[in-house]
């Protein structure tokens, strides 16, 4: 089969690879759609988890089933299927404990492009099936249908880890397709004030449909002395972190009133220690709760947020910006994500209707 890998930090091309083997509860897949994701460009081109040989990238897909394991009970050749981006071992203890991304260990149950082939391929494999696979709503087309593997299940997850409640004042850091996502569940969460920091039109106007009521501008200057002024010195109750670099986790502190949360989504791809501010942070007592997390996959999620966009309460639509036809664009599509144009959200290549 052909597949579309990284040869060695900054090489990519297509790839000759055999067909991956079914275990006895995994499936192969065929995707149906493939996007592309900031995370591909940290891997290909600033080797951000390492070196990898001949490894085929992507993890965001939807794909029809080919072949099941004879253990496999729900899904079977043929079904539509959503895959998220990550897909734990369901049976491991970090799964039992309540944190299946890091099931085998830390960011584990992350594997497509990381520790085994992901989805710019003819066919992939996929894990554990009944566990991580859910079957694609008829009326949820294949292009909206990536977004459930990694951008609405990240944002969303970076407003559970700031526990955002009715009425709060929140700043979503970063409003790239995560962060809008972010923007779009802190406003399904309730919050009154939705303090967004970006400035791309195109990721602006698209903050405004998802429900941001205010904007601010990494650009000019410190974004806690803009947050302090446009909330009369008080701060937010909640920030969601999904742009930026290790500098933003002192900002958000200084942004915070005490007892606020930090819910980082954002991938760190640089710099040693996180400086903490003290004096903002309470000398120590401001009960200012710091929480990172990788985004939760599995089955009951994928249900539910694609149910959410079944039922149209969520639109994914003006995320995917740039849509091509055919494996033929694949490259292009990469190299678009990697120069981000300005008008670029995110660029997705259709295999099928
Ligand atoms: P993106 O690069 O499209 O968006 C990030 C945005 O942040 C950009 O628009 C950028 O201009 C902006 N930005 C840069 N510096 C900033 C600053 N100082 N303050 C505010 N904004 C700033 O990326 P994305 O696809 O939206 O993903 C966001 C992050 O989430 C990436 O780091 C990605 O790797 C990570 N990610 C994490 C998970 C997870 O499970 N936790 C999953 C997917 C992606
Ligand atoms: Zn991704």
């Amino acid at each position: 089969m052909k597949g579309y890998a990284m040869l060695k930090i900054g090489e990519s091309g297509w790839i000759e690879k055999e067909r991956p083997k079914c275990g006895p509860m995994d499936a192969i897949c065929r995707p149906l759609a493939v996007a592309i994701c900031t995370s591909d460009v940290h891997t290909l081109w600033e080797g951000a988890i390492g070196d990898r040989h001949n490894m085929i990238l992507g993890h965001e897909c939807c794909a029809e089933v080919v072949e099941v394991g004879e253990l496999v009970k729900d899904f079977k050749p043929g079904d539509r299927v959503l895959v998220p981006a990550i897909t734990p071992d369901w049976n491991s203890l970090e799964a039992q404990a309540g944190y299946s991304m890091h099931s085998g260990g830390m960011l584990a149950g992350w594997k497509f492009s990381n520790f085994k082939d992901g989805v710019f391929s003819e066919f992939f494999h996929v894990n554990d099936a009944d566990g991580n696979l859910a079957l694609l709503p008829k009326n949820i087309n294949v292009v909206d249908a990536c977004m459930l593997s990694d951008m609405v299940p990240t944002g969303f997850h970076g407003v559970e880890l700031a526990d955002v409640q009715f009425g709060d004042t929140v700043l979503v850091i970063g409003i790239g397709p995560v962060g809008l996502m972010s923007v779009a569940g802190t406003n399904m969460r309730g919050a009154s004030r939705i303090i967004a920091v970006g400035t791309r039109p195109v990721c602006v106007e698209a903050a405004k449909k998802y429900g941001a009521t205010d904007f601010v501008s990494y650009k000019n200057g410190p974004i806690f002395q803009q947050v302090l002024d446009m909330t009369d010195g008080k701060g937010v109750d909640k920030v969601v972190i999904a742009g930026g670099g290790v500098e933003t986790f002192a900002e958000a502190v200084k942004c915070l009133k005490p007892g606020g949360k930090i819910g980082n989504v954002n991938y760190l791809g640089s710099g040693d220690n996180i400086d903490i501010p003290r004096v903002e942070w309470g000398v120590g007592m401001g009960h200012k709760q710091i929480n990172g997390g990788l985004m939760p996959g599995g089955r009951l999620r994928m249900e539910k947020l694609g149910a959410l966009v079944s039922a149209g309460k969520l639109d994914v639509s003006p995320l995917s910006t740039h849509v091509f036809d055919g494996w033929d664009h694949l490259e292009e599509a990469l190299f678009l994500m990697r120069d981000k144009p300005k008008d670029l959200i995110k660029p997705v290549v259709k295999l099928a209707d």
